[in-house]
């Protein structure tokens, strides 16, 4: 990886693009030697299977995972017509559901979402990609289009590149999905959430989103992000872009982490 801290920004953009245009000699998930066949996706067959998956029972909801009690709790207010469990309460009404595939922990899932994030690996989002179309299938079969949540300008510059809009692309691509760039906007930075509590998240992310571009109307969309912890970013972005006339706006992300106490 490049010690890519100490340069300045446009050097930095630059020579992650560099980066980006190469194959990883080394598995991105565990630094093994790659075979040619594991090559184009940059991850090596186990790492492929050590991810863990986020299997049922979740809230048909938010993707959390459920115990018994809570199911039978869910069931019974579904029935009533809640549908939803105590981790998505607080969700806005305009986030009808998100799904995620596999667990953000240690190993071969956090390295990929690095790797993506900061190292400048586009490839890593192809094999977050197949995953992806792998365990959510029949949601994504169900969507018009998919919209990236966008970084703020200054993110953008220092980064080089969205890891959102990346994976959004190669999720896009896998399925055949459309991919719309252009209907949200961050119209304010955010701080990085990773030490702030779920109450402090939802305060950090308010207003942070606009809508733009032509309308959607009538279509079934989904955002695209690597990660969710709380849902307060996506929750913030269903917001804004409900503006455009959706029919429906769900979260489509390829690891959950577990949210902060
Ligand atoms: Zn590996
Ligand atoms: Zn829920």
């Amino acid at each position: 990886m490049l010690s890519a801290s100490s340069m300045l920004p446009a050097a930095r953009a630059l020579a992650l693009e560099i980066q980006a245009l190469a194959l990883p000699q080394a598995c991105l998930g565990c630094e093994q030697e790659l075979g040619a066949v594991d090559e184009p996706e940059g991850l090596c067959a186990l790492c492929r299977h050590r991810m863990r998956r986020i299997g049922p029972p979740v809230c048909r909801r938010c993707g959390q995972p459920l115990d018994r009690w809570s199911v039978q709790w869910q069931t019974a207010k579904a029935e009533a017509g809640a549908g939803h469990c105590e981790f998505c309460a607080a969700w806005p009404r305009e986030l009808a559901w998100a799904v995620s595939a596999v667990w953000l922990e240690e190993g071969p899932a956090r390295n990929l979402v690095f790797a993506l994030k900061y190292g400048g690996w586009r490839i890593a989002a192809r094999s977050m990609a197949t995953v992806v179309a792998a365990e959510l299938a029949p949601r994504l079969r169900a969507l018009d289009a998919l919209v990236p949540v966008p970084l703020g300008r200054t993110r953008l510059r220092e980064r080089g590149h969205n890891q959102a809009a990346v994976l959004a692309d190669a999720v896009g691509r896998a399925e055949g999905i459309r991919v719309l760039h252009g209907s949200l906007v961050r119209v304010r930075e955010t701080r990085t959430q990773t030490r702030l509590d779920p109450a402090g998240r939802w305060d950090n992310t308010r207003g942070a989103f606009a809508a733009s571009g032509e309308t959607l109307g009538g279509m079934h969309v989904a955002l695209v992000d690597d990660v969710v912890t709380t849902g307060a970013t996506l929750g913030a972005a269903a917001q804004a872009l409900a503006g455009l006339g959706t029919a429906s706006i769900g979260a489509v992300t390829f690891a959950r982490a577990l949210v902060p106490s």
